[in-house]
């Protein structure tokens, strides 16, 4: 049998599949019930009706079952909400290498908030602009170099 928590850890998020989901921290923990022998997985979803976690549960189930666990059971959790701030530091640089700009950090309460350039993944320039809300999926914005005139997707901060 695989480690449940590392076949859990290597599910990709469907979207962005250069990432999985442990990186993109909405996977909050992998546990064994020690009534039933049951692992749990507790996942919270990145976006509200974010329709990728419909699959993300069917992933998870799927790697689990793959893993020697076919009952796990994939628990979802509102609270605390995800924030872009849990995508580890190798997520965001495989976020970079895919052309995906990475979510500044978020600004917190009692902290003066700041204006952070979304800098191009492809020249670096900062010079880039919204195009539209609603990138390939609606949990990226389009944006597009001035620099370089070339559109990106952007991650939104939350
Ligand atoms: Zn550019």
């Amino acid at each position: 049998m695989v480690n449940p928590r590392e076949a859990a850890a290597a599910v990709v998020d469907p979207e962005i599949r250069v990432i999985t989901i442990d990186e993109l921290g909405i996977l909050r923990s992998v546990e064994t019930d020690p009534a039933t022998g049951r692992v749990v997985v507790t996942i919270t979803p990145t976006y509200t009706g974010c329709p990728a976690m419909d699959v993300i549960r069917a992933d998870v189930r799927r790697a689990l079952a793959a893993a020697g666990h076919p009952d796990a059971e994939v628990r979802t959790v509102y609270s605390p909400a995800w924030s872009t701030d849990w995508i580890s530091d190798s997520g965001r640089a495989k976020l970079s290498a895919a052309g995906i700009a990475p979510p500044a950090p978020v600004a917190r309460p009692n902290v003066v908030p700041l204006t952070l350039a979304v800098r191009c993944p492809r020249c670096g320039s900062p010079e880039t602009e919204q195009v539209s809300r609603f990138g390939s999926t609606a949990c990226k914005a389009l944006w597009r170099c001035r620099s370089c005139s070339e559109p990106f997707d952007h991650l939104k901060a939350l």
